[in-house]
């Protein structure tokens, strides 16, 4: 019988993860092969997370091969194939973005020297926590020995939005949209660019033939669902997120599409003029668990300066965590 791949979450007792590992354990991230579930914690939230592994016992998966949970990641992640890391520790009120990097950077420079020590050769991490492109960097700096590709960032529910918008404001079927592409820092700033999206073989921001409805409307609309949703629902997206956390790790070990690719954020190697090692989105294929990203796309004007702006927002973040000296 296969061994069961190693699956390491973070944040496992909170929201996301509250339908992240049941997605995983389900067979959304690799179908039928056995999997065991590695669960961290902070200490406070081990005894909720206790509650979850016996919801996941009640569903009786077949193939979660096991579960463990524990407060140190240094015992979590030992032999990991897999981290998808969640938990970070929110924006609250007051805070100053200076202590929302070093709390976060306490957490991933701690998390990646744990990775770094303990996980297996392979081990791919993802990271979906917030900042999510910056926690990365700081992650992947502080597992040397991991090559730094290993580290992406989610930019793929912020594709996911940008696909059912166009496709709202189209009438087309999201499953007739291809070739989006989110660029930059998984914030605000993001570009979600209709130019190299298609709709059947035509360039979306053509069929969609209204540039005012582009900058004004569709780019904001993507930007701050976060914040739509919250205002609706009283908490974050939560469902969401752990679906394009499966996606993009499942793309990302079994591969993207044949003719199309994906919004990942990556360990920049210059492509596209953005600053190399920040890890910002890009468009990607997955071939043998390898990505690469796109080449030879055509940058006009108005996405040229999107993008440049998203990017010198990473460099800030990338300049602060240096100057706090968790790089
Ligand atoms: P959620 O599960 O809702 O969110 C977890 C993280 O995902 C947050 O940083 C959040 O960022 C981020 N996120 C939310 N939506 C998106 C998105 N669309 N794209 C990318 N990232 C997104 O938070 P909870 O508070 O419910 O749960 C967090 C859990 O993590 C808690 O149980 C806490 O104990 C745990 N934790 C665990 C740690 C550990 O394992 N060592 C360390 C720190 C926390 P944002 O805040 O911007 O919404």
């Amino acid at each position: 019988t296969e061994a069961p791949v190693k699956i390491a979450v973070t944040g496992a007792a909170g929201q996301i993860c509250y339908s992240l590992l049941f997605r995983i354990a389900s067979g959304s991230l690799l179908g039928d092969r056995p999997i065991e579930l590695r669960l961290l914690e902070i200490t406070p939230a081990l005894k909720a997370l206790e509650g979850v592994v016996m919801e996941l016992d009640d569903c009786a998966f077949p193939n979660l091969a096991g579960i463990e949970i524990g407060d140190d990641p240094n015992k979590v992640f030992d032999g990991v194939n897999l981290a998808m890391l969640v938990g970070a520790m929110p924006r609250k009120a007051g805070m100053e973005r200076s202590d929302l990097l070093s709390a976060n950077g306490a957490i991933f420079t701690a998390q990646g020297k744990a990775l770094n020590a303990v996980a297996a050769d392979d081990v791919k991490v993802l990271i979906t926590g917030n900042p999510a492109n910056t926690n990365a960097l700081i992650a992947s700096k502080n597992a040397p020995d991991i090559p730094a590709e290993r580290f992406n960032a989610l930019t793929r529910l912020d594709h996911n939005r940008a696909l059912s918008q166009l496709a709202a404001k189209t009438g087309v079927a999201v499953s007739d949209i291809s070739h989006m592409t989110i660029w930059g820092n998984h914030s605000a700033t993001q570009y979600p660019d209709l130019f190299n999206a298609r709709i059947g073989d035509r360039s979306a921001a053509e069929v969609v033939d209204d540039q005012a409805w582009i900058e004004g409307t569709f780019i904001p609309k993507v930007a701050k669902r976060g914040a739509e949703i919250i205002e609706a629902r009283g908490l974050s997206s939560a469902a969401s997120a752990a679906n394009a956390t499966v996606e993009h790790m499942r793309d990302w070990v079994l591969g993207t599409p044949e003719g199309d690719w994906v919004s990942m954020s990556v360990p920049s190697d210059g492509s596209y003029g953005v600053p190399e090692g920040i890890i910002s989105s890009f468009p990607c294929t997955v071939t043998d668990g390898k990505y690469e990203i796109v080449q030879g796309l055509e940058i006009n004007d108005f996405s040229r300066a999107r993008i440049d702006a998203s990017v010198a927002e990473l460099v800030e973040e990338r300049n602060a965590v240096t100057e706090l000296g968790l790089i």
